[in-house]
């Protein structure tokens, strides 16, 4: 699991920001090109900070808890826990797939014990399930958190039983987002055609590999990221999906 994924994204976000405060020349609501999608029919969503909103600080608790099971497993302070977190985010991309490489920790009990956070900070978005329903075609739901993680945020969210499908780490081999070959195994299992996908996304990186392999890419943040592999931007979901299916 990432860890200082969303300071770390943030601080990404926000340097992208300031140097590159300019136009872009993509989402312009006004313009939204639902011929561009008349040709998607599987929609791919992330989950955590693009199902609900960063605001939720969702991510806090589970990174809390990363760094307790890090302290408990390696049998280290809080200091060297985190410092250690930061080396797996550099070297491995995710503190679970630094655990797993460094440490041959079992990714089982270790993606249940971070994810048993509370959900009292979701509420149900019924617009939103109503405009994801409405999406011709397949919808699925892609995290590297671990799927029964996903179901409990779905479900706080009003959002369980809009889906065809959820995927978590585990279907990807524990191999984590941004890594091209867990979307190629995430993707083959379901079967979809990149070429006819779209994805939503929080984290710019997540949508390099989806660019490359044909989909739509769609950036889901408060902030615009300018990147090649990124087709479109919206902060607010239901909005972009709504200009999708009018
Ligand atoms: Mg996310």
């Amino acid at each position: 699991m990432p860890a200082s994924y969303p300071a770390r994204l943030h601080a990404q976000a926000s340097v992208a920001s300031s140097l590159l405060r300019r136009p872009r020349q993509a989402p312009n609501d006004a313009l939204m090109p639902q011929t561009s999608f008349s040709h998607v029919d599987t929609w791919v969503f992330d989950l955590d900070n693009t199902l609900y909103p960063p605001s939720a600080r969702l991510f806090d608790h589970i990174e809390v808890r990363m760094t307790a099971w890090v302290m408990a497993t390696l049998k280290v302070d809080k200091d060297e826990a985190n410092r250690l977190r930061v080396h797996y985010w550099h070297t491995h991309g995710t503190t679970l797939a630094g655990l797993m490489r460094e440490h041959d920790v079992d990714p089982a009990p270790y993606l249940e014990d971070v994810h048993d956070i509370p959900m009292d900070s979701l509420i149900p978005d019924p617009d939103l399930a109503a405009r994801i329903k409405a999406l011709p075609g397949r919808r699925i739901v892609y995290t590297n958190g671990c799927a029964p993680y996903a179901e409990r945020v779905l479900a706080a969210r009003g959002l369980s039983g809009v889906f065809d499908a959820v995927y978590g780490v585990e279907h990807a081999g524990f191999l984590p987002k941004p890594e091209r070959s867990a979307f190629d195994r995430v993707f083959a299992t379901d079967g979809l055609t990149p070429e006819r996908a779209a994805m939503f996304e929080d984290d710019p990186r997540n949508l390099a590999a989806p660019f490359e392999m044909g989909m739509k890419t769609v950036h889901v943040a408060p902030d615009p990221f300018a990147a090649a592999h990124i087709e479109y931007h919206t902060d607010d979901l239901s909005h972009f999906l709504d200009r999708l299916t009018e």
